[in-house]
């Protein structure tokens, strides 16, 4: 299959599935929705989702929390991973935010980088979701999923190198979608340890699925060569 096809096939099959593909994170506000990205790194959405009332109902804007003390922050997310530097990176970036853009979370991929604890996939969640631009953050779903389907070849072994094949393959005006696509299906069908392929619309424009037949074809071609060969063995044992 060419890769413009298995891409057609792909976003065809998810516009019919899931026309409505949204973040699982809770926030009220842009401000809100990077503290809840910076808080759901190597962390799930639902644990973030199970701290963030309480945060937000403490420091819901950058102007407190960047007058809150790191340890009142740990406390409301010390049951999220890495609390410690979370809570630090949170604090630092509120203050970041007062003093150099007004309070306001900037919109440009280069000032959101500048912002401790914000990376590339970080400023690329906010431009996708919060101003809905065309942005396609890669996470460890994105980045398995491209591989396990083949949107991307083995060769690209970054989260920057896989962003770069799929916003080369995706209509701009669908590449914010097609990120929560990807997510959501390495989150629930395409899962890491064991892909539920039985249930998967995508078996036949997926790589891996069709790799896996060959080689299941192959061991019964060879099961039943042995099986054969056995056969044809104890027949002439027989004859001897
Ligand atoms: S067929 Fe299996 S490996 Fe391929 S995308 Fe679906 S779940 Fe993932």
């Amino acid at each position: 299959m060419q890769q413009k096809e298995r891409y057609q096939r792909l976003i065809d099959y998810f516009e019919r599935t899931m026309p409505v593909a949204e973040t699982e994170l809770n926030f009220g506000s842009p401000f809100q929705l990077l503290v809840a990205v910076i808080l759901s790194a190597q962390c799930t959405d639902k644990r973030v989702n199970m701290v963030t009332p309480a945060l937000f109902e403490r420091f819901p804007t950058s102007e407190a929390m960047a007058e809150a003390s790191v340890d009142d922050v740990f406390a409301l997310v010390r049951s999220v991973s890495y609390p410690n530097a979370k809570s630090r990176h949170l604090v630092a970036m509120a203050q970041m935010l007062q003093r150099d853009f007004g309070g306001e979370v900037p919109q440009t991929l280069e000032e959101l980088v500048r912002l401790p604890g914000v990376g590339r996939k970080t400023a690329n969640v906010m431009q996708a979701v919060a101003w809905k631009r065309a942005a396609m953050p890669v996470d460890t779903h994105i980045f398995r999923v491209s591989h396990r389907i083949g949107l991307v070849p083995e060769t690209a072994k970054t989260p920057c190198a896989v962003e770069m094949i799929l916003t080369k393959n995706i209509p701009s005006e669908r590449l914010g979608t097609a990120h929560h696509w990807l997510l959501l299906h390495g989150r629930y069908v395409c899962q890491a340890r064991k892909p539920k392929c039985e249930e998967c619309g995508l078996r036949e424009v997926c790589k891996y699925f069709a790799a896996g037949e060959k080689a299941a074809a192959k061991a019964e071609k060879t099961s039943n060569g042995d099986k054969k060969a056995l056969k044809s063995k104890k027949t002439s044992e027989k004859l001897a």
